[in-house]
């Protein structure tokens, strides 16, 4: 079995009752974190997760929202692991990977010093091993295989998708994507995907050219939904809603989703879990 759960299901636009876009999968005894939004260590906390506890963090791409928490998630994993020499932490994302986080450790340069010169027991700065993938398998340990495939958020490039696979479970993070065929490969035959959704049938209405640009690089619920079909996917897991998802709307979401995918619909607010079976 591999639990989902929707740790944030905001996106860009800070919402009191939502934080950015990152995901929960817990399979096999190891726990992934699927990008990391603004208020994800929160979220995580609330389902007894710490930053210590992860195995691996995936990065489907480099969007401000995506990662805005990563540099928090660094020093956090650092300064709450209180094993002597600690495993670095895996973090497997796109080219350009590498990049920020030496950037995000650069900012956090002078914490870093204060810390090393007050701490005895700590005497190396944050372990991390970075892995930069645009598609192939990425892991394999103790019975969890994550690959990945690329995605289509262009002119934001490369993109990946992940999919996990665990004791004959499967479940794909998407990501931000348009529909392409990458992906539909990627999802063939998986348990859940978890895909970004945008109402372009509000955004597209909006009189202002900056918020109508985000129509052209995602899906929209139905496009969504067709990919969801078109792999033959169990379930659809519709998170990063925008614009956000309002208490009692739910259903006209889940209808739209529908029209399309045939299969289960999931949606909901943070901290939404669904379990995927073999
Ligand atoms: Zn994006
Ligand atoms: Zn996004």
């Amino acid at each position: 079995m591999i639990e989902i759960t929707l740790l944030g299901t905001g996106s860009p636009i800070p919402d009191p009752n939502r934080a950015g876009p990152s995901t929960l999968v817990r399979a096999g005894g190891q726990v992934f974190l699927v990008d990391c939004g603004r208020g994800v260590l929160q979220r995580a906390a609330a389902v007894g997760v710490g930053a210590s506890g992860l195995s691996a963090l995936l990065l489907t791409h480099l969007h401000s929202d995506h990662i805005a928490e990563l540099g928090d998630l660094l020093i956090t994993r650092w300064i709450t692991t209180f094993t002597p020499d600690p495993a670095p932490l895996p973090i497997i994302g796109p080219p350009g990977t590498a990049e920020t986080v030496d950037a995000m450790l650069k900012a956090f340069s002078h914490d870093i010093g204060y810390r090393l010169a007050h701490h005895d027991d700590l005497n190396a700065p944050p372990a991390i091993e970075v892995h930069e993938y645009t598609e192939g398998q990425v892991w394999d340990r103790d019975g969890v295989s994550i690959r990945v495939a690329p995605t289509d958020h262009r002119p934001v490039a490369p993109t990946i998708g992940f999919r996990i696979e665990s004791g004959g479970a499967s479940a794909v993070l998407a990501g931000d994507t348009v529909p392409c065929a990458s992906l539909d490969e990627l999802a063939a035959g998986a348990g859940a995907l978890v895909h970004t959704v945008i109402r372009k049938d509000i955004v597209a209405n909006i009189p202002q050219q900056r918020l109508q640009d985000i129509c052209d690089y995602h899906s929209s619920v139905e496009q969504a939904a067709a990919t969801a079909a078109r792999a033959g996917a169990d379930i659809l897991v519709m998170t990063h809603y925008v614009p956000a998802l309002v208490p009692g709307q739910e259903e006209q979401w889940r209808t739209l989703a529908a029209s399309e995918f045939g299969g289960r619909i999931e949606l909901g607010d943070d901290l939404h879990r669904v379990e995927v079976q073999p």
